[in-house]
């Protein structure tokens, strides 16, 4: 059995790994070269969490985490770092704390002084909880994109960089997994099947924070149930970057926009709010794209011989090892 997988994105190259462990031939075929930043899954770090207020993603979460552990351990690289991570909460029910504890994960709710001994670069809200989950951190997000690959690579798959599939019925492949991030609406589209989904723009900020301590990642929550607001994790290389949860601007993934200025200036106020001691300008910003169903959930399907891998919705570099899986046996099983 032979797979083409459309898009060299964390889901891409986590289903080619799943595809050739199943003994399938593989070929991954990716638009631009394999570390492109005009995608999702571009960049040093992203935030793991086991914290969600569903008990559904809190499990799910607690599904990748052994997996991340098995792609550590195959490529003797650290791909996770759990430094935990604090939600501030400031309704009656916001946040994760029911949904972990009956998920059986470790929750403890921390005062501002306990924040400040565990953690002197972030300062508390007073007018907020600390809910602070420790199966949290960053994984870092360029390794284990390259670890998913060489795992790929070890059971033989091939890459094609610079080779975009127009049209699905070029490829001679029995299956085509599509995992095209932004750029899979369309071609779905081509093919008669809706992917009901909307690409935006999202702008990230990172600062430089220096501490001989490790940083947690952060969250905090946007008025009225709205979800999450902004969100803080540690960067391997500046120290801090942030971002504001579904902030951005619809576009087309072939038509970028730069970075909202707007954004960035209420970024460096919420940095200057909760990181202090990071330098107060950002050293460097970026955009990244959020391909978003309406209740941020992923759409894992099989259409015929073709299998739709659109796991992101700002959210899904965490379960990747989880979709791989769940792709390859969309692929395989039928
Ligand atoms: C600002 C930001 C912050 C985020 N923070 C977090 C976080 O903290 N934690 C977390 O878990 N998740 C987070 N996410 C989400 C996570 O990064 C995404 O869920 C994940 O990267 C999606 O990967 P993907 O492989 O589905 O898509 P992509 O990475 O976009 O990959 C799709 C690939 O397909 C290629 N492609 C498209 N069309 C074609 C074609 N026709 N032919 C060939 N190739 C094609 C593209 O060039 C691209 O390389 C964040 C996302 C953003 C943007």
């Amino acid at each position: 059995m032979e797979v083409a997988v459309v898009g060299a994105g964390v889901n891409g190259l986590a289903t080619a790994r799943a595809l050739v462990r199943r003994g399938v031939g593989v070929t991954i075929y990716e638009q631009f070269e394999l570390d492109n930043r005009r995608g999702s899954s571009h960049g040093a770090s992203r935030i793991f969490r086991l914290s969600y207020p569903e008990v559904e993603w809190v499990r799910l979460a607690q599904e990748a985490l052994p997996l991340w552990r098995e792609l550590e351990a195959e490529s003797g690289e650290q791909l996770l770092q759990l430094n935990g991570i604090i939600e501030f909460v400031r309704r009656e029910g916001e946040g994760s704390q029911s949904a972990l504890e009956a998920s059986g994960a470790a929750v403890e709710v921390l005062d501002p002084d306990e924040v400040a001994r565990r953690f002197p670069m972030v300062a508390a809200p007073h007018d907020a909880k600390a809910v602070f989950q420790a199966d949290a951190g960053i994984v870092l997000a360029a390794k284990a994109r390259h670890a998913f690959l060489a795992g790929a690579r070890a059971g033989g798959a091939r890459l094609r960089e610079d080779r975009r599939v127009d049209r699905l019925d070029d490829l001679d492949e029995d299956v085509v997994v599509v995992t095209a991030g932004a750029w899979a609406k369309p071609l779905l589209a081509a093919e008669g099947i809706e992917l009901d989904v909307v690409a935006t723009s999202e702008t990230v900020c990172f600062f430089r924070l220096e501490s001989d301590r490790p940083t947690p990642s952060l969250v905090d929550f946007k008025p009225g149930g709205l979800g999450h607001g902004t969100y803080a994790l540690a960067d391997p290389d500046y120290g801090l970057k942030l971002g504001i949860h579904m902030s951005g601007r619809q576009l087309d993934p072939d038509a970028p926009v730069g970075p909202d200025p707007e954004l960035v200036e209420q970024m460096r106020g919420t940095a200057a709010r909760y990181f202090p001691s990071a330098e107060p300008e950002p050293v460097r910003v970026d955009t990244c794209l959020y391909t978003t169903t309406e209740d941020e959930s992923f759409v894992l399907e099989r259409h015929g011989r073709i299998v739709v891998g659109s796991a992101c919705s700002g959210h899904g570099f965490k379960f990747a090892p989880v979709v791989g899986e769940r792709l390859a046996d969309l692929a395989t099983a039928g």
